[in-house]
C-alpha cells in the first residue's frame, strides 16, 4: 500500500491550486458565478432531506451481491467538517484573518472594484454555511484596486488564468474487458477493468452508446461557454479501463472529471437520477470536498432540467474510476435502463438534451462561471 500520507497529498493539491489561482480580470461574471453556485448549493441543502434511500448498485459498481445496496444520506455529518463563515462584505484582510484562524486556506480572486468599496470581499466559494473539511481552500472574490478590466468578460476564465478543463467520461465501451486492475493506487483488491454496461429493457439501447450521445451533447454545451473538454472516448470500439479513464482526467489537470452513466436495477419500478461522488478512503480524501460540491451542483441542476425523480447523492469508496482520480470527480446516473419509462425517455434525443443542459448548468455553477 504505497500511499502518500494525507499531509503530503494535501500539500500537493494545495500547491497545484496556488498555481492555478492567478489573478483574473473577469469582472462581474466571477461574482455572479459564485452567487449562482451559492444559490444552487443552498437549494440542494433546502430540498435534500436525508434521503436514506437505498440504491441498487449500478452495473459499473460491480459489487458483490451482498453489497448491492448503498445508503444515501446527503446531510450526514462527516468527521472534520466545519461550517464556512460568512465573510462577504468584509475587508479582504479581515476575511483572511478570520478564515485563517478557523483553519481554512484562503485563495484570493481579484476583480476590479467598479462601484463597490475597494478591498471588499464580493463573493465567496464555498458559500457561508457550507460544511467543508478543515484546511479547505475558500475562494474570495474581492475588489482589488490593482486589478484592471480587460474590456471583455472572460467568462470561464475565472481564477484559473486559463479556460477551465472538464474531462468527460462516457461510461463503458462496446466490449467489456474483465481482466482485473487494482481498485486504487497500491491496492491489492482488484476489479474488472471496464464492463459493457446496461441495456434498455424496452428499447434495447446499449448504455455505452446512450452515454456517449449524452456526453457529446454535454461537450458541445461546455465548449460553447469556453470550457476545454477532454473526452476519455468518442467512439464505442475502445479498450480503456476505469483507472485509465481517471488517469486521463488527472493527467489533463481537469478541474472536474464527469462520468456519465445510466443505471440498472433488478427492480423495474425504480427510476430517477442519482449522482455519485468519491468518499470514504484515503485515495479520495483530497478530492472529496470538491467532488461533493460538484455533485450537489450537478445533481440539483439536472433534476430541475429533466424533472426526473431524485434518487439522491451517493458516496462511493469502491469505484476504480474515482479512486485513481487526483481531480474532483462525479458520476451521474442519468436514469434507469431497467425501468420502461426511464428507458424510453433516455432514448429520446430531446430528453438527452435536457440531461446535457442540466449537467452543464451544474458544472458552470460549480466552476463559478
Ligand atoms: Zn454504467
Amino acid at each position: 500500500m504505497a500511499r502518500r500520507s494525507r499531509t503530503e497529498r494535501l500539500d500537493r493539491v494545495r500547491g497545484k491550486r496556488r498555481r492555478l489561482y492567478v489573478v483574473a480580470s473577469a469582472v462581474s461574471a466571477v461574482a455572479l458565478g459564485a452567487i449562482v453556485l451559492a444559490l444552487v448549493l443552498a437549494g440542494v441543502d433546502a430540498g435534500a432531506e436525508p434521503a436514506a434511500a437505498e440504491l441498487e448498485a449500478d452495473t459499473i459498481g460491480m459489487l458483490a451481491a451482498d453489497e448491492a445496496t448503498i445508503s444515501i444520506d446527503a446531510s450526514e455529518t462527516v468527521q472534520g467538517l466545519i461550517e464556512v463563515p460568512n465573510v462577504t462584505g468584509s475587508p479582504i484582510e479581515e476575511a483572511e484573518l478570520l478564515l485563517g484562524a478557523a483553519g481554512f486556506e484562503v485563495v484570493r480572486v481579484s476583480t476590479p472594484p467598479g462601484d463597490v468599496a475597494s478591498g471588499t470581499v464580493l463573493a465567496q466559494a464555498p458559500p457561508a454555511g457550507e460544511r467543508v473539511l478543515t484546511g479547505s481552500a475558500i475562494e474570495l472574490v474581492w475588489a482589488d484596486p490593482t486589478a484592471t478590466a480587460t474590456g471583455t468578460t472572460l467568462i470561464g476564465q475565472r481564477s484559473y488564468g486559463r479556460s477551465p478543463v472538464v474531462c468527460i467520461d462516457p461510461g463503458h465501451q462496446e466490449r467489456a474487458n474483465t481482466s482485473p486492475e487494482p481498485i486504487g493506487p497500491g491496492a491489492s483488491e482488484t476489479k474488472a477493468k471496464v464492463t459493457g454496461g446496461g441495456t434498455g429493457v424496452v428499447t434495447k439501447q446499449a448504455e455505452y452508446k446512450l452515454v456517449l450521445a449524452i456526453s457529446l451533447k454535454l461537450k458541445e454545451r461546455l465548449e460553447a461557454r469556453g470550457v476545454t473538454v477532454v473526452m476519455t472516448r468518442t467512439t464505442d470500439a475502445v479498450d480503456i479501463s476505469n483507472s485509465q479513464r481517471a488517469k486521463v482526467a488527472s493527467n489533463a489537470g481537469a478541474d472536474l472529471f464527469v462520468r456519465v452513466h445510466a443505471d440498472s436495477s433488478t427492480n423495474a419500478d425504480i427510476r430517477g437520477i442519482s449522482t455519485l461522488y468519491p468518499s470514504g478512503n484515503d485515495w479520495v480524501a483530497p478530492i472529496e470536498t470538491r467532488s461533493l460540491a460538484a455533485a450537489k451542483a450537478i445533481h440539483s441542476a439536472v433534476l430541475v432540467s429533466t424533472g426526473a425523480g431524485d434518487r439522491g447523492l451517493a458516496k462511493r469508496a469502491d469505484l476504480s474510476g474515482f479512486n485513481w482520480s487526483t481531480v474532483p470527480a462525479v458520476l451521474v446516473e442519468t436514469g434507469y435502463l431497467s425501468n420502461p419509462v426511464d428507458d424510453r425517455a433516455l432514448a429520446d434525443p430531446s430528453y438527452q438534451n435536457t440531461i446535457a443542459d442540466g449537467i452543464a448548468a451544474g458544472i458552470f455553477a460549480y466552476l463559478g462561471m
